[in-house]
């Protein structure tokens, strides 16, 4: 065991680790799927049955609660917690892959920060790092991201080289603002899939000693294993007694490619937003429920899982459901979804603990290639 008291170190298998990560409003086992609440919800999910499922954290979006229904109100009511329910570990962005990766929104950046209309009503906003703080402050979540500059896929070279040095820059600057009370603070390394840049951001982030990082700017419609290479050459450059995230990715494989690379955290959509389409995650691939060969069948959508859809109903009625656009049915596919995926990230670091993650791997891939669609 070993620590920095913000994260400590239980198990290594390969660079895969588990550990436990500690915050103000409590602990996290890792690795660990972190669901997304973009504007202070998990859609359609009570915060009850979000801790049932086994989450142990959430991840909320400062763009959308910043313009909706804006930080100083939900300050007013007490912080996010309390305004959404949720006494667990929050964790919030900073806005600024909102702000990116909504391209044709953004009007203007420079070395102060970024100038982009808002999507809620199309006026000209402006995102500092200094406002980027003061907003995850007054929502009072429990990690705060420092504002960055995350590139699309595909930029120039000068291009990352800018998003790297200004990423830098505006992290300087956020170290040491005004938090809310025993609030982390996260700095997110950027430098795309290029080497060197990758180096060089997770150097200069390292340098200035934050309590963790996240691994920004991949996932963003690269090819895959460029991607998770550039993972492996971002996390092995971070400090070890620090906790690691990565930001935005979902899906059963990938999960499980950034744990084996030495990844802590990771939130995404997928699961939820999966669900909203009719689809479910399960150990035999994805399966899409509003296919005819579902209509008559009587078994659950996957037969290992305890979810309140799988211990109950058959993938008949959950499709019946999807077919009427029944709310009762994207709520039981999002909670399966969840489910599978805390599942799945809960095998994996019972298998590090094993020391057998590899072989444990690529037998839950092997099975997932199955039936499928
Ligand atoms: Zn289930």
């Amino acid at each position: 065991m070993s620590g920095s008291g913000v994260f400590t170190l239980t198990a290594s298998d390969g660079a895969a680790r588990t550990g436990i990560l500690r915050t103000a409003h409590g602990e996290v086992q890792t690795p660990a799927f972190v669901p997304v609440g973009t504007k202070g919800t998990v859609k359609a999910v009570h915060p009850d049955e979000l801790r049932a499922l086994g989450a142990e954290v959430v991840l909320c979006n400062s763009y959308h609660l910043h313009f909706r229904p804006g930080e100083e109100l939900v300050a007013g009511l007490g912080g996010l917690h309390a305004f959404m329910g949720w006494d667990g570990p929050i964790v919030t962005d900073s806005g600024g892959f909102q702000v990116f990766s909504l391209r044709d929104t953004l009007l203007e950046a420079d070395d102060d920060g970024v100038t982009f209309r808002s999507v809620y009503d199309g006026r000209a906003e402006r995102f500092t790092p200094e406002l980027a703080a003061r907003v995850q402050e007054l929502l009072g979540s429990d990690i705060a991201m420092c504002l960055d500059i995350c590139p699309p896929a595909g930029v120039s070279r000068p291009g990352l080289e800018e998003a790297v040095r200004r990423t830098t820059l505006w992290a300087g600057r956020q170290r040491d603002l005004p938090r809310a009370p025993g609030q982390l603070r996260f700095a997110v390394t950027q430098g795309g899939l290029d080497p060197e840049l990758r180096r060089r951001s997770s150097e200069e982030l390292a340098a200035l000693d934050f309590d963790g990082y996240a691994i920004g700017g991949l996932s963003v419609g690269e090819e895959r294993e460029p991607m998770f290479e550039a993972t492996s050459e971002a996390a092995c450059l971070l400090p070890d007694d620090k906790p690691r995230h990565f930001l935005g990715i979902g899906d059963p494989e990938g999960v499980l490619e950034v744990i084996a690379r030495g990844v802590d955290t990771f939130d995404c959509v997928l699961p939820t937003r999966t669900a909203r389409t009719g689809s479910a995650l399960t150990r035999e691939g994805r399966l899409n429920l509003r296919n005819a060969r579902f209509a008559r069948d009587e078994r659950p959508l996957d037969e290992d899982c305890a979810c309140p859809a799988c211990s109950r109903f058959s993938r008949a009625y959950i499709r019946h459901l999807v077919n009427q656009q029944e709310i009762l049915g994207l709520r039981l596919l999002s909670l399966h979804n969840l489910r599978f995926l805390l599942d799945v990230v809960a095998g994996a670091r019972q298998a590090i603990e094993r020391g057998d993650l590899k072989a444990w791997t690529a037998e839950t891939l092997e099975r997932a290639k199955g039936a499928g669609s």
